[in-house]
């Protein structure tokens, strides 16, 4: 890792505090990040155990966490930050005997994959294949830790199981990061978007893990397009939410990349073009916090940087 690159992750506001959370996980989780991590059912056989944002960062366990009761196991879908496997792993007990499987993780951010480990190298891990070269440059899997790597990787499509138990993860290109996975449980109707659906807010484009501001709109459009009966989505860091609701994202995402690369080329600066909010008050709960660290982003892959 150059210095640049450094330089250039901590510099995004965004993303400052996810780096340092993915780091810098607590030795052991604070009380108020616990009362907030509790495991809820979505429908019959799956439940998440919830997530936070990362700010404010006591009280930050990483994104939601997915958790399908099949037949065989349990597959777990993001572990959130390190040390939170014992929680996790605590919930899941809450409601079932069966013991883990498999693990599938959104994208190799630190608050999606940080508890991996906890699970053990002998674990069904599956992820997509950029997802595993990317997973493969952090600290938390060099050296020994490499056993922890995900074994099982795809590149457009892959299906695990049959009948009710069955999931299908779909990769549709690049956004949040260049290994963004889709998984739909399809006998529930409902898919987990990881951080291609954060929060109604701005999202966080990671440019280092081939993450892309203008690919985003047309990667959520394919999904909308591409993957039929699903009503309930489950995000990254949000309650629950509808099949609706993301494709309203979908909107967003594609006016975000057009409102700035307008303001780009009309000669605006970072701070103008973030100060332009108005078009965000036609998307109703919409927060603008994360805007500034976003139009940054897509400045830079503008300009090529
Ligand atoms: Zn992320």
């Amino acid at each position: 890792m150059t210095r640049a690159f450094v330089l250039g992750v901590i510099s995004t506001v965004g993303c400052l505090s996810i780096a340092v959370a993915a780091s810098q996980a607590p030795a052991a989780p604070s009380p108020g990040a616990l009362a907030a991590t509790k495991i809820e059912k979505v429908k019959d056989n799956l439940y998440i155990i919830t997530g936070s944002t990362p700010m404010p960062r006591e009280n930050f366990s990483g994104g939601n966490t997915g958790v399908f009761i099949t037949d065989k196991g349990v597959v777990v879908v993001d572990t959130k930050l390190a040390n939170w496997g014992p929680t996790i792993l605590e919930r899941i007990k809450s409601v079932t005997d069966k013991p883990v499987t498999t693990i599938i993780n959104t994208h190799t951010h630190g608050d999606h994959t940080g508890s991996n480990e906890f699970f053990g190298a002998s674990v069904e891990s599956v992820v997509h294949e950029n997802t595993k070269a990317n997973m493969a440059r952090m600290d938390a899997f060099k050296g020994d830790k490499a056993q922890f790597l995900p074994k099982r990787t795809y590149t457009d499509k892959l299906t695990l199981g049959s009948g009710k138990d069955q999931i299908d993860l779909y990769h549709f290109g690049a956004g949040h990061t260049n290994g963004d996975t889709f998984i739909v449980y399809t006998a529930l109707r409902t898919m987990q978007a990881g951080d291609m659906y954060p929060w109604k807010d701005a999202p966080f484009i990671d440019r280092s893990n081939g993450g892309s501001g203008r690919q985003w709109p047309l990667t959520l459009k394919k999904l909308v397009d591409g993957v039929k009966n699903v009503d309930t989505v489950i995000g990254g860091h949000q309650p629950v939410t509808t099949w609706k609701d993301l494709a309203t994202f979908q909107q967003f995402t594609a006016d975000l990349w057009a409102q700035t690369e307008a303001a780009q080329k009309s000669g605006q600066s970072v701070d103008e073009a973030a100060a332009n909010t108005a078009w965000i008050s036609k998307y109703p709960g919409y927060e603008s916090t994360r805007l500034k660290a976003a139009v940054q982003a897509i400045y830079d892959e503008l300009s090529g940087k």
